[in-house]
């Protein structure tokens, strides 16, 4: 089965009625570039940069961020790379940097991720200026984790601009064009509000992890509460449809980067609702990819749709591992 799945390397991933579905890697450290290639990623539809900022005391200057990202940009080989700024606090990295700003009484509602850096622009600026260099290098794209308003979307935006400008003041040479900006939709009101950020977006990514989480208020770490934790929830799913149809109407790419998107029971269901790109773990690429290439786009539209009418998280099941199973 292994080697089955290592052919599927160079095929497209296609469904049998020709539509053509773009899969990429998430990456958590530079390593994970090269096995992200041998898996047949055509890009990197999420870096997370907090490996850049783990196990340490002092933070990565704007030299050792640009050096970390070239090399991972040149591991891609000229492939498309989708940075995302630091998204620390809550879950992740209770670190030195966000203990500088006090603790918050609810970690994962605090100030975190994109809040934190605009909060202490220096932390964003270096970042920004690193990603900026980066991006002479191949085509990236940066995007922004926990966004809620889309005032936080014109506040970075500003900020790139101004850090575009001191670089290029300073002689380093930058594309023309400045990276697209996209943002995350992970925060229950941003999905609720997709279509007022498309306006300030250039792109979407769908985090499906803290999507749930938020959503249903159930800590997506918290072991006892892990059989509540449910993608599927007919509230998830709502504003997954809603969201994707925002970006859609905007005319925007959107791409899925949760653990959903690594699920190939679930890509029927993505498809079906008008999903064209995935962004998974590498080692998840090969499945998702074979069970792409046994779909019918026609009746996974059928099958979301079904999906979407029912309650019960195992008939959802059923529905989902029936579609396309008399294709093969
Ligand atoms: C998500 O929240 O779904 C996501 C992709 O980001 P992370 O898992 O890094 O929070
Ligand atoms: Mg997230």
């Amino acid at each position: 089965e292994a080697v089955a799945l290592m052919k599927l390397r160079h095929l497209a991933a296609e469904t049998t009625d020709g539509l053509r579905v773009v899969l990429q890697a998430n990456l958590e450290m530079p390593r994970d570039a090269a096995q992200a290639v041998m898996a047949g990623a055509e890009g990197v539809g999420l870096l997370r940069t907090e490996f850049l900022f783990m196990n340490r005391d002092d933070l990565p200057d704007e030299e050792e961020q640009y050096e970390t990202l070239r090399e991972i940009m040149e591991g891609m080989g000229g492939r498309p790379v989708t940075v995302r700024t630091l998204d620390v606090g809550g879950e992740k990295l209770a670190s030195a940097i966000s203990r500088r700003h006090g603790e918050s009484a609810n970690p994962a509602l605090g100030l975190r991720a994109v809040r934190l850096g605009l909060r202490e622009p220096e932390l964003m600026e270096t970042q920004i200026a690193a990603i900026l260099r980066a991006s002479a290098h191949g085509p990236l794209r940066i995007l922004l984790p926990m966004i809620s308003a889309r005032e936080e979307v014109e506040a970075v935006r500003m900020v790139i601009g101004r850090v575009a400008d001191r670089l290029r003041a300073q002689g380093r040479q930058l594309p023309d064009r400045l990276p697209p900006l996209g943002v995350m939709i992970e925060v229950p009101g941003a999905a609720l509000a997709a279509d007022t950020l498309a306006d300030v977006s250039d792109f979407f990514a769908l985090g499906t992890n803290d999507l749930t989480m938020y959503t249903l208020a159930i800590d997506r770490g918290d072991e006892r509460l892990a059989h509540l934790y449910n993608p599927l929830h007919p509230a998830v799913l709502r504003l997954l449809q809603f969201t994707i149809e925002a970006a859609r109407r905007a005319s925007i790419p959107l791409s899925v980067c949760g653990e959903i998107a690594g699920d190939p029971r679930y890509a029927p269901l993505l498809l079906g609702l008008g999903v064209r790109e995935l962004s998974m773990a590498s080692a998840a690429l090969p499945r998702v990819k074979a069970r792409i290439r046994e779909l019918c786009l026609t009746e996974a539209v059928d099958c979301a749709a079904a999906v979407m009418r029912q309650h019960d998280s195992a008939t959802i099941a059923t529905l989902l591992d029936g579609c396309g199973a008399n294709q093969t």
